[in-house]
């Protein structure tokens, strides 16, 4: 009798928690018909003539090769005398400053007297090398600026990242042509010199900036993008706008050891050590979190998917751990959940039966912004515990903190993407690759990363790859995007 008491309570016990998941399902995740990504209505003359200044950008040849090369004065130069001409209106009503000889900072100033924070819109100017040994597989030569017959533009730094400069200056000019005046101050920063670490460009700038004790609302620079197919199961576009970056780190493991003939080895070689250690600490990964921007961005795109996996994430607090742990199946998503850990090099030993006297193993990290890179050497001594090991850091370059996912920027962002192509879902994200804007954290406690086209898979192997390319018709959607952004931000 009690048993079955018992058994008719575990009963009425699990009805009631099916019926709360269920509930919290249909409140919470009421299921959503995909929307259809709307491209802003453009004259071909108009998508036409912002492509052709596009082309004409990309033609010179503003190339970071490395830090000891000099910058090509003619190309920098070039470029800057081109936007000059090509943005007359701009260029009368906007201060210009020329910094570390070839990096732009523009002061759109303000109108009128008003106690809004001025804001800033990043972008660099220079681009990475074609490789020679690349240059045959170009379906267009990469500083030529063809604009095929489909409206695609080819050219290096057409994604990456002149086309967003080109945005920006035509938006302010359009926007000048209409009359409108800024009721805050609007910075423009383009850094020439973003692919070699933005040390003499964004560096510069932004503690030029904190000098003058300009304080930034929010600013905004390249980084994540809006997707598409990306997330399986959702067919709207998704918008996800980037809260700050990851670092990253590498550290060398390495051993000596005397040496001597393989033939009557120790148990331990200089090689077997540095391997053991590189070993250790990808095979001890950092905890992965399913914390409340990933949550946010299931939230943003579950209204689409199956009454299942629904279920799944409107009850985050039953199935976070299992939920976790299909997502990290995913490379990619596992490198938004935690610090990661690449074994990258190794190098030991001159010949088999010799044994080295020398071994080293390299890992590289990507530091979550919950991490530090002190932290992440401290953790690997901690792994490797074996005095026999030497630690040595290699660079090093400490993440951001995460922008506010309330602040005004984020909310004008959505906005502007809301308006320019059409309502969609919005969630916040981390960007794994480094940006000009980690150096504006001095002066802005939020930097947003976000790019306003359309991200596919492919176009990962264009930037900084073969064929990088645009279509001039994004481009042109990408100048409306700013164009409203600028004006719900100034107005
Ligand atoms: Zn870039």
């Amino acid at each position: 009798m009690r048993v079955l008491t018992f058994l008719k309570f575990l009963a009425l016990a699990v009805l009631a928690v099916a019926a709360l998941a269920v509930g919290r399902t249909v409140i919470l995740l009421p299921a959503r018909a995909p929307v259809a990504l709307q491209m802003p209505n453009i004259s071909p003359d108009e998508v036409a003539r912002i492509g052709g200044n596009l082309s004409k950008a990309i033609q010179f040849q503003t190339v970071s090769y490395s830090l000891e090369a000099k910058p090509d004065e003619a190309a920098f130069v070039g470029f800057r005398d081109f936007l000059a001409v090509t943005y007359p209106k701009v260029h009368a009503a906007v201060e210009r400053e020329i910094v570390s000889d070839y990096s732009l900072m523009y002061r759109w100033p303000a109108a009128r007297p008003s106690d809004k924070k001025p804001i800033a819109l990043l972008a660099h100017m220079d681009v990475v090398p074609v490789p020679k040994y690349g240059l045959k597989d170009w379906t267009h030569p990469p500083f030529d600026g063809v604009i095929d017959e489909n409206g695609i533009l080819w050219g290096r730094g057409a994604m990456d990242d002149k086309a967003i400069l080109i945005s920006l200056m035509e938006a302010a000019e359009r926007l000048i042509s209409k009359g409108f005046t800024p009721d805050r101050d609007i910075y423009f920063m383009f850094g020439h010199d973003e692919e070699l670490g933005g040390d003499k460009g964004a560096k510069v700038m932004a503690g030029m900036l904190q000098k003058r004790g300009v304080q930034l609302a929010w600013a905004v620079d390249e980084g994540s993008a809006m997707v598409k197919g990306a997330v399986p199961g959702v067919q709207s576009p998704l918008a996800l706008i980037s809260l700050g970056e990851k670092g990253s780190v590498s550290l060398k493991f390495s051993a000596e050891d005397e040496g001597g003939h393989s033939s009557a080895p120790k148990a331990f070689t200089a090689a077997s050590l540095a391997a053991r250690a590189g070993y250790l600490v990808t095979d001890t990964p950092y905890p992965l979190v399913l914390d409340e921007n990933l949550e946010a961005l299931l939230t943003a795109v579950a209204p689409e998917m199956d009454f299942t996996k629904r279920v799944a994430i409107a009850n985050l607090w039953a199935t976070r751990p299992l939920l976790r742990d299909q997502l990290a199946k995913s490379p990619t998503m596992a490198a938004f959940m935690h610090t990661t850990t690449a074994f990258t090099m190794m190098k030991a030993g001159i010949k088999t039966n010799i044994l080295p006297q020398y071994g080293e193993a390299i890992v590289n990290y990507r530091i979550h912004p919950r991490d530090s890179v002190a932290r992440v050497k401290a953790r690997a001594a901690e792994i490797v515990g074996d005095p026999r090991v030497t630690i040595t850091q290699l660079g090093g370059r400490e993440a951001t903190s995460m922008s506010s996912v309330d602040g005004e920027g984020y909310r004008l962002i959505a906005k502007a993407v809301a308006q320019t192509f059409g309502p969609m879902p919005t969630a916040p994200t981390l960007t794994v690759q480094g940006t000009d804007g980690r150096h504006y954290g001095v002066v802005s406690d939020d930097v947003y990363r976000f790019m306003p086209f359309v991200f596919k898979l492919e176009d990962l192997k264009r930037i900084h790859g073969t064929n990088e390319a645009i279509s001039v018709e994004a481009v042109a959607a990408q100048v409306t995007f700013f164009e409203n952004l600028i004006r719900s931000a100034g107005e």
